[in-house]
């Protein structure tokens, strides 16, 4: 899963704070919605889409390969700007040359480059990574921090990556990780009209219930991949399309202007 490196701003935005634009809903050739529907709608639509993800995405894949909360979160900061594929391609080898968390302290970052390179942006993630390695080496006795507090204070890891490792690898709902699909999905389905991530995850904890925080990433990733795609969302095969105020403000489907 992808994300801008929006992370470290405060969590004290509103999504009132931000001006909906033209094209931040569907791309440059949709108009957005302005409004946002009152709490309790929002919070019956949120209740009525993850119950339908559930059911379209009872188990669903896991994306990233990891094998320890460790190899989670180095997975989850190589898929920033890259596909889950490419990184699960490449991280076999990075971590049969560098085991656990003490063996990337003491590498050296040009070698972890090597590794990573093909996931872009590789000097400053292998950069990170070392240097959150030695910081969970020295400070956390080589354990990942279960917390959301120690996890944004690593170097390079924002509350998407956070977000991401505390629910993968310990099952802590602590928030909702933001990316690219989440972030059109619940624009389209008019559950946010934020643009900053963090205005969207703070919009999003309001109406989804605490206990499928987790599931709301997870499933909304897939649901963007198969169905709410970015440039055709398949409308006409979509569960969730009675519920979603795109079909009823464009006032056709999406899939018929193909
Ligand atoms: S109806 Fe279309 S835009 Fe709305 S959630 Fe479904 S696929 Fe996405």
């Amino acid at each position: 899963m992808k994300e801008k490196n929006t992370e470290k701003k405060s969590h004290k935005v509103s999504s009132t704070d931000s001006k909906p634009s033209k094209k931040h809903i569907y791309g440059s050739t949709r108009s957005a919605t302005t409004r946002l529907d009152s709490l309790p709608e929002r919070k019956k639509r949120a209740a009525a889409v993850i119950k339908l993800l559930n059911k379209r995405y009872e188990e669903p894949e896991t994306l990233l390969h990891a094998r320890s909360p460790w190899e989670l979160l180095v997975a989850t900061v190589l898929a920033a700007q890259c596909t889950d594929a490419r990184v699960n391609m490449i991280t076999p080898a990075l971590f049969e040359r560098f085991p656990n968390v003490g063996d990337f302290a003491n590498a050296e970052q040009e070698e972890v480059e090597h590794y990573v390179k093909s996931t872009g942006f590789y000097h400053n993630k292998a950069k990170n990574i070392i240097a959150a390695a030695k910081v969970i080496t020295e400070k956390f006795n080589g354990e990942v921090p279960h917390t959301m507090q120690e996890l944004v204070a690593l170097p390079g890891l924002g509350r998407k990556t956070a977000n991401c490792v505390l629910c993968g690898a310990f099952g802590i709902n602590e928030g909702i990780a933001v990316d690219t699909h989440v972030k059109r999905i619940s624009l389209r389905l008019g559950l946010t009209i934020a643009e900053d991530p963090v205005a969207i995850e703070k919009d999003l904890l309001e109406v989804f219930d605490k206990s499928e925080w987790g599931n709301v990433n997870h499933k909304m990733v897939w649901f963007g991949r198969h169905v709410c795609t970015a440039r055709n969302p398949l409308c006409q095969e979509c569960e969730l399309a009675t519920l979603c105020p795109f079909i009823k403000e464009e006032g056709k489907n999406t899939a018929q202007e193909k």
